[in-house]
């Protein structure tokens, strides 16, 4: 770099760009919320939060590194999340709104805004809470402010939901293994346009299809073709081009529930719409095979397909309870206990009352415990649970699967409990396991075990698709069904929306 190159460079101010997170995916027709307390174990604010989350695979992490790569001065509000739980409070949502609001007000100047958020976010007064969350944010730093977001692409969103931003950004994986890359994404779409290099345009169309989580995966065709086809496009163009496609949350009953098609162009509207509308297009095509109605099993006949995979030599084998909304639904664990399968292990049964009577009792006390199955009349009800306690006392880690890796997790007051066949670890922070992190942290492997039973929809792939001999999805009577017709939906608009009518599009 030359004299004149260095002056120019010392002598130009760093960007300031703000940045803060608050995510949640909410299952509305969970009636128990996630409460401000929830919120507020797992937040960091400030210079924390830079710690926490720089060179981590969120979408923070993500916004973070870019940042400290452009030299930017970072202005760190908090970032917090609820996991897929019942709904933010109206208390919680009122005090980081509030808090994101008065971080901004008291930033100084700022040459830009980053947001991770979920975009499926709802309280009991809000139905679309990220929409009012980026209203306000427009309404107070005004019309100049480059906003940009980064969601996740469990989304539900439509054209109104994003109208406040100047573009938004969604992973293409689930697992969301993308994570920090998609908040890359949208950190260089700021940079870009704070250089003068694009004047970034968003448009957003929805095919009016939706989707149970549970075949959300990208790794099932044919959403595996069009997301791999979206990326490549964007990779190809010519012109600026980012393609997201959403494939929103079944479980969140709300008008703008389902897939989107959000295309981010250089000033290029018209061909932003015209992307959009053929990606949407490709969703509605695909509608049925989208929802495979694929071999999904009961419990019995899961159980004992799983039996005979380990006869045949084959272990392990993932049983997945995956209507399962709050990890404490006992479906499996109450037939796995019955039938004390051997080397069968149930890691993470949130029960905060169990964990802590576990706890109080102590390491290599026998314990006789109520758990799980408290989070809704569909949970399956609690079980009896009778064993040794092997390890008792609070856990925090970081992650170190290929799914939120480095992320930190807190399970509170945690305790394992040995019945002689099953073991099971029981949690007091919600916490869903996807990968063997919820064995290691107790000492143990993942051959000590032939069955293990978990509650992920997507995220367990990431690990679990290369070490276990099988996978079988297992239905269960809770909040988060394969067959969607089976809810009680009173604002999806099911006159427009696939598989309960015709899709409608807008
Ligand atoms: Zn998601």
């Amino acid at each position: 770099m030359d004299v004149c190159d260095e002056m120019t460079a010392s002598n130009s101010p760093r960007l300031r760009i703000a940045v803060a997170g608050f995510l949640q995916e909410s299952v509305t027709f969970i009636s128990e919320m996630t409460t401000l307390e929830q919120f507020r174990q797992v937040e960091a604010a400030g210079a924390a939060l830079i710690e926490r989350y720089r060179g981590t695979n969120t979408g923070i992490g993500g916004m973070i590194d870019r940042c400290e790569r452009e030299n930017a001065e970072i202005v760190p509000i908090f970032y917090t999340f609820g996991g897929a739980a019942g709904p933010t409070s109206d208390e919680a949502y009122d005090h980081y709104i509030g808090r994101l609001l008065e971080g901004l007000r008291g930033a100084g100047r700022l040459d830009g805004i980053l947001l991770d958020l979920h975009g499926a976010l709802a309280t009991p007064s809000r139905l679309d809470a990220d929409r009012e969350t980026l209203e306000r944010v427009r309404a107070l730093v005004g019309a100049d402010m480059p906003v940009v977001v980064a969601l996740d692409y469990h989304a539900n969103i439509d054209q109104a939901s994003i109208a406040a931003a100047d573009a938004v950004f969604g992973y293409h994986y689930s697992p969301h293994t993308d994570m920090g890359p998609t908040g890359e994404r949208a950190a260089d779409c700021l940079f870009r346009k704070l250089k003068g290099e694009i004047d970034p345009v968003c448009v957003l169309v929805k095919p009016g299809v939706m989707v149970p989580s549970i075949f959300s995966a990208t790794g099932l065709e044919p959403l595996k073709s069009i997301v791999a086809r979206s990326i490549a496009e964007s990779e190809k163009a010519a012109a600026y081009l980012d393609i997201s496609v959403f494939a929103g949350f079944s479980y969140a009953d709300v008008p703008n529930c389902g897939f989107s098609v959000v295309v981010v162009t250089s000033g290029d509207r018209v061909a932003a719409l015209e992307i959009a509308k053929r990606y949407s297009a490709d969703i509605v095509a695909m509608r049925e095979a989208l929802n495979h109605k694929e071999l999904v099993y009961s419990v019995e006949s899961g159980i004992a397909y799983a039996k005979r995979v380990v006869a045949a030599g084959r272990r392990p084998v993932v049983l997945l309870e995956h209507a399962d909304r709050m990890n404490d639904s006992t479906y499996l664990l109450r037939e796995v206990l019955r039938q004390q399968l051997p080397r069968t292990v149930v890691p993470y049964v949130w029960d905060p009352k169990a964990a802590a009577a576990a706890v109080a009792a102590g390491k290599g006390a026998t314990v006789d415990l109520s758990v799980g199955g408290h989070s809704s009349d569909r949970a399956g009800g609690p079980v009896r649970l009778q064993g040794k306690v092997t390890h008792a006392g609070r856990i925090t880690y970081r992650a170190t699967g290929p799914y939120f890796t480095g992320r930190l997790v807190e399970l509170g007051e945690t305790a394992v409990i040995d019945t002689g066949s099953v073991v099971v670890s029981l949690t007091s922070v919600a916490s869903t396991a996807v990968d063997d992190d919820c064995l290691t942290q107790f000492g143990q492997r993942l051959d000590q075990f032939d069955i293990i039973v978990l509650r992920s929809k997507t995220h367990f792939r990431a690990f679990f698709e290369r070490v276990s001999a099988d996978i079988l999805i297992v239905d269960t009577p809770d909040w988060g069904p394969a067959d969607l017709t089976t809810l009680p939906y009173r604002y999806v608009p099911l006159d427009r929306v696939y598989p309960f009518a015709e899709p409608q599009g807008e």
